[in-house]
């Protein structure tokens, strides 16, 4: 069964006149896992801002388990069950992790919501379970302004699962991380990809690495340069002109063994 959970045809956003986004197309299948990637400028945030009613389509539509979006607010299309992680942490910091996933856990009791799902909501995870998941169970209950960085990072993501959202876009989620909770992240939006529809948009490629088990989309000015696993987009000669093309501000060595070194370090410059 390859049913898309996303579809998105002839895609244009502009912005008085500048296309953020131009004639773009894309699809995810019903519980795939893709990273989006792509340099500065090149419409990943407009991208996700048009899939959650925050901006919408210029020309062109996107439908959500068949429907069309557009003429639902933001706030309905989440309740439809679109889930959106920001890059910065949005959690309750004299709070702490139990009583954030608990607030997310009741949330959402909504008509509305009931109304659109057409099969039943996914089965609610118990704020145990939501802790075991992140990680978070030995610091449940100490405030969360305690939590490092990438703590706060994992209680925002279970506070989206919380919500059983069927689609999660997930912006950045190691931007100003350590190694170990990048890699732990990676783990975390593996294992919700077993059960969830995922989109991560990212620059860090050891990250991209880590968790693109199937297919990576590139995004350039606006529209899809091309799609393919990890290995495929890494080689292909368009990603690497893109990337070069784009001013390169680095200390590093310039004498690249490939083009994941030379993307990371694209996706550093960008900070
Ligand atoms: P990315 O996230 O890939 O860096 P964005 O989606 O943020 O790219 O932006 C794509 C392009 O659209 C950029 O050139 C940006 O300046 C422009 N842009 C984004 N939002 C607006 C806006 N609200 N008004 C005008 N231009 C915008
Ligand atoms: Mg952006």
């Amino acid at each position: 069964m390859n049913e898309k959970i996303l579809e998105i045809e002839n895609l244009t956003v502009s912005f008085d006149g500048f296309k953020a986004l131009n004639n773009l197309n894309f699809s995810l299948d019903t519980g795939e896992l893709r990273v989006i990637i792509g340099p500065n400028g090149a419409g990943k945030t407009t991208f996700l801002d048009i899939i959650t009613g925050k901006t919408k389509p210029t020309e062109g539509q996107v439908r959500f388990k068949g429907r069309n979006l557009r003429p639902y607010a933001e706030h309905e299309i989440a309740q439809m069950g679109v889930g959106r992680k920001f890059q910065t942490p949005r959690v309750y910091l004299n709070l702490s992790p139990r009583e954030n996933l608990e607030l997310a856990c009741n949330g959402t009791k909504d008509v509305f919501k009931t109304l659109f799902r057409k099969s039943p909501a996914r089965e609610r995870r118990t704020v145990q379970e939501l802790l075991e998941t992140i990680g978070l169970s030995h610091k449940a209950d100490m405030k969360a302004n305690l939590l490092s960085h990438g703590e706060k990072q994992w209680l925002e993501i279970g506070m989206l699962v919380a919500q059983a959202p069927d689609l999660l876009l997930v912006d950045e989620p190691v931007a100003g991380l350590t190694d170990e909770e990048t890699e732990l992240t990676g783990s975390l939006l593996l294992s919700l990809a077993e059960s969830h529809s995922i989109v991560v948009i990212e620059h860090d490629m050891e990250f991209v690495r880590q968790i693109a088990q199937g297919q990576v989309t590139v995004l350039h000015q606006g529209s899809v340069l091309c799609e393919g696993n990890f290995d495929e987009v890494q080689r292909d000669p368009r990603v690497i002109e893109v990337y070069l093309g784009q001013e390169v501000h680095t200390d590093h060595d310039m004498s690249l063994d490939n083009t994941a070194d030379l993307l990371e370090i694209a996706g550093n410059a960008e900070g």
